[in-house]
């Protein structure tokens, strides 16, 4: 595996977790079940600005190295987002 692919690999995988905390924050300032009482909705809004601000620089990075390397490679498993299910403890 050459350098570039592995760093647009790694930075896929940062993306990855700045994406899911985005999600995960984003959750827990909505869902009546996991929303914590203690923290303002004015915080719980400033919460949600930063993951999504810190999830859209690790994607920007992604695409900047992905853009270098000219294609996404082979693995595709490596370069996909997962399937995150941040509703997962809502009532069905
Ligand atoms: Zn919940």
């Amino acid at each position: 595996m050459n350098s570039l692919v592995r760093e647009v690999t790694d930075a896929h995988r940062v993306y990855i977790d700045a994406f899911i905390a985005w999600e995960r924050t984003l959750h827990l300032a909505s869902c009546p079940a996991c929303r914590s009482e203690r923290v303002s909705k004015a915080e719980q809004r400033s919460e949600c600005a930063e993951a999504e601000a810190e999830k859209e620089r690790c994607r920007r990075v992604f695409q900047t190295l992905l853009d270098e390397l000219g294609y996404v490679p082979e693995d595709r498993e490596r370069v996909e987002l997962p399937d995150v299910d941040a509703a997962s403890c809502r009532p069905n």
